[in-house]
Order: structure tokens, then C-alpha cells, then sequence
């Protein structure tokens, strides 16, 4: 009987995988091909992109990836692990004449998450209340910001502080995340939310058209002008700012007398009005479904019969006209074909509303010490910006303050850029590029630096930078 070939160990995580002849890993990266370690993916190199704009006089403007060469990216390059093993490319390329070094690892991060960004103004739930996968906590809801809610997702905590499965969970739906795949979200007393990065949110169901084109005053601010003469009276309903025309600065500046309509809520400045109603799904994210439920009152001494009273949402998705009876009750009637096209006009100003991902790591201990004997100078390098941080090609945003803490737009990444491990953990692209003299001030593996040309085989997947695109 012939003797069965023996399983290889792969070392490219913690998790020492021993792989049989024809087999995967545990991750599906790594495959046991006749006996060789092989990283299956192939190495992603950003072909040039876009013509160089010319910058300080010189013909490159710096931009590492826009460079007129192929930037080799992490995506498909392997691990650097442990931590004692240089990183698996350290690439040359000569710029316009600079010698520029790029050292290329597909990192391994247990402090990663992503910070989503929903462009709506529909309530999704409140701020931190747990965000769900599977019915596992990933994450929380955070503050909003103008027109969109906000999800921290991922982090340490939730990948190796919980159960295993939540762990798995949480690293299954930010691998999917951070692919551009979608996901499907749950929030705790909230919506259900399918989230994919580029890509228009469905909440509870309905697909997700605009993102506000502002908040309700200043929507008034913006279209005031275009109201006067058409209504008595606009109120434009938003769970924020409920902005009501004549009451507003912009209505007082046109000269637009009161209407005696008040509205409910907590009055913050003239015409502007918190709280009108609770959080929901209905008109300016509010829960209101009949915008006269806004109204308070209507006072008989300043209003009159024939009020021309036009009410419409943030998005201008939603509208509504009355004109006021005898009894000055509102009463819903024929709008002019001016406030007509003013709604549309308030729609026309929505950006499409998208769904972003943004993934947020941690370069830690394998990582730098895959770039230089003396990781701290990496980070002092770093931060000096001498030397620049890219998430697959894509420019990261580095925080302030100690380590290399960085934010990258998934959306601008090389498809399948992210892979992972059972640790559980993310496993990201992440290259660091420098002047060749820098790499070598800051103790960087001179020895292990080849050029681009004997890399580029043939074998690795080109594609555009989508910076380019
Ligand atoms: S999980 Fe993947 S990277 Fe880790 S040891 Fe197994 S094959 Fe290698």
C-alpha cells in the first residue's frame, strides 16, 4: 500500500492548520498543493490608474496608487506570522524617479470593526440598542449624523469576548461587510435592516430612495423663496427640526405674515420645533403617518378661511395641501402646480441614499514587525508621514494619538479583499509604502526587498484603482 502523503502545517495564523494533499484550511486562504503551502487567492496589483496631475511642479502628484506603475497590494500576499518573519512582499518600484518601497501583508486583526453609515432619516432604533446577526449582538447603534444613523460593528469585544458563536457571527457578517456583500441586521425594539456597502438600505422591507436634502428648517431656509406667494402657510415635518414658514427667520425676512397655526412639540427658536411627534418610519422620520397630527392649534384671531396651508416631508416624498373652512379646520384641496413642482424640487435636492462601509483596525504587534526589526519606529514613521498607509489601494484615514489606528472605505477596494480566521478575526490588506531611504532608517528588512518586475509572474490578478474609475 502506497504511503499517503503527509498533511503540511500551515503557520500563516495561530490556528496551525494541518492540511492534507488537495485540502483547505481552515480559512479556505491556504491549500496543500503537492506538498507546498499555497496562498489560493492571487496577489491584487492596482493597475495605473488615471493620469498624474501634475503637483508642485513635478509629474506625480504623490498619489502612491495613481502612480503610473503597478501598486502591489496585500490582497492575495499572505500572512506575516509570527511575528519574528518578514512581511511576505517587500516591493521596489522606482516613481518619476523616487525609489519607493511598499511592504504588502494580509494582516491578521482582532481589534477591527466597521462603522456603518445608512443614509436615512427613518428610525432604525435607538442609540445603543445592540445591532444583531443571526440573533447575536455585533454591535450597537451609535449617534446619528446629518441625515444618516450610524452602527459601530465588530470590535474585540463581540469577536473574542463573547461566546464562540457570537464570535463567528460577528466576524461572518463583517467579512461580508467589508466584502460589499449584503447583510442583514437586526436591531434591538428597532428595524430590520439589510445593509450593503454602495448600495441603498432596505429598512423593514422597503428600499431606502433619498437621503434628506437638510433638516426641516433648513429645508424652509432653502425653499422659502420658492413657497411665497403659492402657500400661507409651510410646515416641513422632520423628526429634528420641524420648520414652520411664517414663524421662521426666512419666512420674516419675506414678509410673510403669521398664520396662527402652531405647531406641537418643543419650540427651540422661532419656527423651529423639536419633537413633534416620535421617531418612526413616516413623514421626516418621525412615526407620523397624517401630518396634521403636527398641528397644536390654529388661532381664530390671525387665521382666516382660504388659508393655504402645504405640508411636506424632508425627502418631498411625502406632501400634503389644505386650505382652511369656514370653521378654519383644514380641509385637503387642489395644490397649485408651482407647490407641486416645489416638492419635487425638495426631492430633486436627496442624494441617493447609500449605505457605507468603513473598516476600522488596528495595525498590532505581527504586522509591524513584519515591516521593521523596531516596530515603534513604523509607527513614529507613520505618523511623520513619511511613510502612508493603504487598506488594499485604498487611502486610509490614520487617528491621532498612539499606534496606527486607521479607516478605509471599503467601496474603494479590490473585490474579495478581506478573508479571515477561526481565531475569530478579520484578516485585512494593508500596505505600508516609503522612500527607500526612509525604509531603511526606520530598520526596515533591506535584504528582503525585490523588485516589482520579478514579483509580477503573470499569475496575479490586475485591476483598475477605482479611485480612477
Ligand atoms: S486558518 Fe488559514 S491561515 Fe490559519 S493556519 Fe489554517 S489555513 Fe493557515
Amino acid at each position: 500500500m502506497a504511503d499517503r502523503p503527509e498533511k503540511i502545517r500551515c503557520d500563516a495564523c495561530p490556528v496551525l492548520c494541518f492540511i492534507a494533499e488537495g485540502r483547505t484550511g481552515a480559512c479556505d486562504r491556504y491549500a496543500n498543493h503537492g506538498g507546498d503551502l499555497v496562498r489560493l487567492d492571487p496577489l491584487t496589483v492596482i493597475e495605473n490608474g488615471g493620469p498624474a496631475v501634475p503637483f508642485m511642479g513635478a509629474d506625480w502628484d504623490g498619489d502612491i496608487v495613481q502612480g503610473h506603475r503597478p501598486f502591489v497590494t496585500a490582497i492575495g500576499a499572505g500572512t506575516t506570522y509570527p511575528d519574528y518573519k518578514p512581511a511576505p512582499f517587500i516591493v521596489s518600484a522606482e516613481t518619476r524617479g523616487v525609489d519607493m518601497v511598499t511592504v504588502v501583508t494580509e494582516g491578521i486583526f482582532s481589534y477591527c470593526g466597521v462603522k456603518v453609515k445608512i443614509d436615512t432619516d427613518r428610525h432604525i432604533g435607538e442609540e445603543r440598542a445592540i445591532v444583531r446577526a443571526n440573533g447575536e449582538a455585533i454591535g450597537h447603534v451609535m449617534t446619528s449624523e446629518y441625515g444618516s444613523k450610524m452602527l459601530s460593528l465588530g470590535g474585540v469585544d463581540h469577536l473574542t469576548g463573547g461566546s464562540k458563536k457570537e464570535g463567528r457571527v460577528t466576524c461572518d457578517a463583517l467579512l461580508s461587510l467589508c466584502n460589499c456583500e449584503p447583510v442583514e441586521l437586526t436591531i434591538d425594539d428597532g428595524a430590520v435592516v439589510i445593509v450593503q456597502a454602495g448600495k441603498a438600505p432596505v429598512i423593514d422591507g422597503a428600499r431606502e430612495n433619498l437621503m434628506r436634502v437638510g433638516c426641516g428648517s433648513a429645508a424652509i431656509g432653502m425653499f422659502a423663496a420658492q413657497w411665497k406667494g403659492h402657500a400661507d402657510e409651510v410646515i416641513v415635518v422632520d423628526d429634528h427640526i420641524t420648520g414652520v414658514l411664517s414663524e421662521h427667520q426666512a419666512g420674516v425676512l419675506l414678509d410673510i405674515p403669521p398664520s396662527g397655526i402652531r405647531v406641537v412639540g418643543r419650540r427651540s427658536t422661532p419656527g423651529r420645533y423639536f419633537q413633534v411627534a416620535e421617531p418612526g418610519t413616516g413623514w421626516g422620520g418621525t412615526d407620523i403617518e397624517d401630518p396634521l397630527k403636527v398641528i397644536k392649534s390654529i388661532n381664530p384671531k390671525v387665521a382666516w378661511p382660504g388659508l393655504r396651508l402645504f405640508m411636506v416631508s424632508t425627502t418631498g416624498e411625502q406632501w400634503a395641501y389644505f386650505e382652511l373652512d369656514t370653521d378654519l379646520v383644514p380641509q385637503v384641496a387642489e395644490p397649485s402646480a408651482e407647490l407641486r413642482a416645489s416638492a419635487e424640487r425638495v426631492a430633486e435636492n436627496c442624494e441617493p441614499s447609500v449605505c457605507s462601509v468603513v473598516f476600522m483596525g488596528g495595525a498590532g504587534g505581527s504586522l509591524r514587525a513584519g515591516v521593521t526589526e523596531n516596530p515603534v519606529k513604523l509607527t513614529r514613521s507613520v505618523r511623520e508621514t513619511l511613510t502612508q498607509v493603504t487598506i488594499g489601494g485604498a487611502d486610509a484615514y490614520l487617528w491621532p494619538g498612539g499606534g496606527i489606528t486607521v479607516m478605509a472605505d471599503v467601496t474603494q477596494m479590490p473585490s474579495n479583499a478581506f478573508g479571515y480566521v477561526p481565531t475569530p478575526a478579520l484578516v485585512a490588506p494593508i500596505e505600508f509604502t516609503m522612500r527607500r531611504e526612509d525604509y531603511a532608517a526606520l530598520g526596515g528588512f533591506i535584504d528582503e526587498i525585490r523588485d516589482v518586475d520579478d514579483i509580477l509572474n503573470g499569475q496575479e490578478r490586475r485591476v483598475g484603482a477605482k479611485a480612477a474609475e
